[in-house]
């Protein structure tokens, strides 16, 4: 069993840290939450008082982060920075959905100080997080991801090596975009069948036994009442929520600037959640996103 320093305890961070308590790690922890520290410490985990305590004597430090500037800042802030206090032979692994940008600079820190790390951003909500069932896309190389596995095996099922640093934010991102691109595609199918006069569900398992299949009509039906533990027959309650999915999209869209990428069908899926944000329905499930899709009374 190793000793495991987890920053970052919220909806994601909060049960991938308990899963580690669970099969007997060490698990010394931080968060500018209080709240998410009682619930870990009731777990078993050790409290620290800040996050360059929580590295000390660590053999993996693990960050679940809300965004670049947070990991930025947790590793390489000048104050406050964790990096000058991480032991040489740790190795650092950041589970946030960052810029690749960030990956790279943080990465490029790290090796400067002596210091092994991977990027591994998950797919799989909070439920995969809790049941320890993510799916851990990584950026590294790869006696590091290697390394890796001994833990994240501990928080998921499967572990892909993507390449080098930065690699697992582009597979995600890469995901991502076209998850969103297939449950706007299947929405407005859906839709169009309706405002024809079609039953959702009828057309659903047509298009399950035709060539329109595919993961959001197999087990997302976005469709309200046609699959019954969809969020859709559940007023749409996350699940996976527009917010996150907007960020995500807004991070495929940066990189396909940076890259030359051309994304017309990721751009215009992200001009959809961006209406649904706008809404109000940034909390609500992103297959809600058929909402925009509904005729104008
Ligand atoms: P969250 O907002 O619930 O948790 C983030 C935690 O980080 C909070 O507890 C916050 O207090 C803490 N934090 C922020 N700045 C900090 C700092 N400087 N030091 C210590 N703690 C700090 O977010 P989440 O839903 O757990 O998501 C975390 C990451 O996982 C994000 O990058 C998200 O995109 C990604 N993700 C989320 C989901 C999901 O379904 N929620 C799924 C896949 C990936």
């Amino acid at each position: 069993m190793s000793t495991i320093a987890f920053i970052g305890l919220g909806n994601m961070g909060g049960p991938m840290a308990e899963n580690l308590l669970k099969v007997g790690h060490k698990v010394q922890v931080f968060d500018l939450s209080a709240d998410a520290l009682a619930r870990l410490q009731q777990c078993g985990a050790v409290v620290a008082e800040t996050a360059v305590a929580a590295v000390a004597g660590a053999e993996y430090v693990i960050t679940m982060l809300p965004a670049g500037k947070h990991v930025a800042a947790v590793y390489l802030d000048p104050d406050s920075g964790v990096l000058a206090h991480i032991d040489s032979k740790a190795l650092i692994i950041d589970c946030s959905t960052i810029d690749v940008e960030t990956v790279k600079t943080v990465a490029a820190a790290a090796s400067a100080a002596g210091v092994a790390m991977i990027d591994a951003p998950v797919s799989g909500g909070v439920a995969a997080a809790a049941a320890g069932t993510l799916t851990f896309m990584c950026g590294g190389s790869e006696e590091h991801v290697d390394k890796a596995r001994d833990v994240l095996g501990d928080m998921g099922k499967a572990i892909f090596r993507a390449g080098d640093h930065g690699a697992g934010q582009v597979a995600k991102m890469c995901n991502n975009m076209l998850l969103a691109v297939h449950m706007a595609g299947t929405a407005e199918a859906l839709q169009m069948g309706v405002n024809n006069g079609l039953d959702p569900a009828v057309l659903s398992e047509i298009m399950l036994a035709s060539s329109g299949r595919n993961w959001s009509l197999e087990v997302y039906n976005p469709y309200p009442g046609v699959m019954e533990n969809a969020p859709a027959s559940h007023l749409y309650k996350p699940g996976f929520m527009v917010q996150l999915m907007l960020k995500d999209l807004n991070l495929a869209m940066e990189n396909s600037r940076a890259t030359g990428s051309k994304v017309p069908m990721g751009s215009c899926a992200k001009k959809l959640y961006q209406s649904q944000s706008e809404v109000g329905a940034d909390a609500l499930d992103f297959s809600s996103v058929l909402q925009q899709l509904i005729p104008d009374s």
